[in-house]
C-alpha cells in the first residue's frame, strides 16, 4: 500500500514537473514567434513608406513641365510619407532606450492634473474634428513622482487612442483619482471596443487588431507597447477593460511614492 502510494506520488510530480517544462517551452516559442513576426513587420513597416517615396519620387523626376499644383501635391505626399517613417523610428528608438535596463528614468514631484489638463488641450482639436467630447473628471488634486515628460506620454497615448478608435459623437472620459499609496488615471471610450482574444495582445509591439484601418488611421502599433514599458518603469500597472461595440477602459495605477 505504501509502496503504490509513493510511486503515485512520484508519478503526479512528474507529470507536474512535465507539464510546467511545456509550459515554459509553449512561452518560449511564442516569445520566439512575437520576435521574429516583430523582425520581420518592423522591415515591412519601413519599407512601405520608403517604396512610396520612391515612386513618388520617380514620377516627379519623369514629368517634364508638369502642372505647378500636382507638382505641389508629390511633393506633399511624399513629405507625408516621410512623417509616417518618422513617426515609426521615433517610437522604435523609444521602445529600444526603454528596454536599456541602465537608463534611469527622470522622476521628480508632478503635479498630475496639470500634466492631463495639458494633455487634453492639445488632443482637443484631433477630438473636435471627430465631434467627440473630451471630459477630465478630477476627484482630487494628485501630486505624484513621476517622470514628466513620459507619464505625459502615456496619458497622450490612452486619449489619442480612445479618440482613434472612437466612434464620431463619442465621448473620452479621462479620470483622475487616488487612494493613500496610488494614483489612478482612467481613460474610457464609448468606441469599438476589443475582444477578449485581441485584449491579451493589445500590448504586443507592432500588434493592431485590424491592420488596414490602423494604416489609415495612423498607428504604429507600438504606442501601447511603449505606454506600457513606461508604466512598468513607475512600478504600476496597466489594465484594460472592454467590450466589442460598446467602448474600452484603460486604467494605469502609479504609486504616489517613487522607491527606486
Ligand atoms: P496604434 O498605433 O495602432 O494605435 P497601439 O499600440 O496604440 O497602436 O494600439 C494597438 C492596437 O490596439 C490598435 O491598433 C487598436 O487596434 C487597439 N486599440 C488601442 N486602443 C484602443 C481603444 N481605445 N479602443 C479600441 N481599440 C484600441
Amino acid at each position: 500500500g505504501k509502496e503504490i502510494n509513493k510511486r503515485k506520488r512520484d508519478y503526479s510530480e512528474v507529470v507536474e514537473v512535465t507539464e510546467r517544462f511545456q509550459k515554459t517551452v509553449d512561452r518560449m516559442n511564442t516569445q520566439n514567434k512575437t520576435r521574429q513576426e516583430f523582425v520581420s513587420n518592423v522591415s515591412h513597416e519601413l519599407k512601405t513608406p520608403i517604396t512610396s517615396m520612391k515612386v513618388l519620387a520617380e514620377s516627379l523626376i519623369g514629368q517634364q513641365g508638369m502642372p505647378e499644383e500636382l507638382y505641389q501635391e508629390f511633393l506633399q505626399d511624399i513629405c507625408k510619407e516621410i512623417d509616417r517613417e518618422n513617426d515609426i523610428i521615433t517610437d522604435l528608438l523609444e521602445l529600444v532606450k526603454l528596454e536599456k535596463q541602465d537608463i534611469e528614468i527622470n522622476i521628480s514631484s508632478v503635479n498630475i492634473n496639470e500634466i492631463l489638463e495639458a494633455v487634453l488641450k492639445r488632443l482637443k482639436p484631433i477630438a473636435e474634428a471627430k465631434n467627440i467630447e473630451l471630459v477630465f473628471e478630477s476627484f482630487r488634486p494628485v501630486i505624484a513622482d513621476v517622470d514628466q515628460i513620459k507619464f505625459a506620454s502615456v496619458a497622450t497615448n490612452l486619449v489619442e487612442n480612445a479618440i482613434k478608435y472612437n466612434n464620431t459623437d463619442g465621448t473620452v472620459t479621462a479620470s483622475l483619482n487616488s487612494d493613500h499609496q496610488y494614483f489612478y488615471l482612467k481613460v474610457t471610450d464609448t468606441g469599438i471596443g476589443i475582444s477578449e482574444e485581441d485584449q491579451k495582445r493589445v500590448f504586443d509591439r507592432f500588434y493592431r487588431v485590424d491592420k488596414a484601418r490602423s494604416r489609415e488611421t495612423g498607428g504604429t502599433g507600438l504606442g501601447l507597447a511603449i505606454t506600457k514599458d513606461i508604466v512598468l518603469k513607475h512600478h504600476g500597472s496597466i489594465k484594460i477593460h472592454s467590450k466589442e461595440g460598446e467602448g474600452t477602459t484603460f486604467t494605469v495605477r502609479i504609486p504616489l511614492k517613487y522607491i527606486p
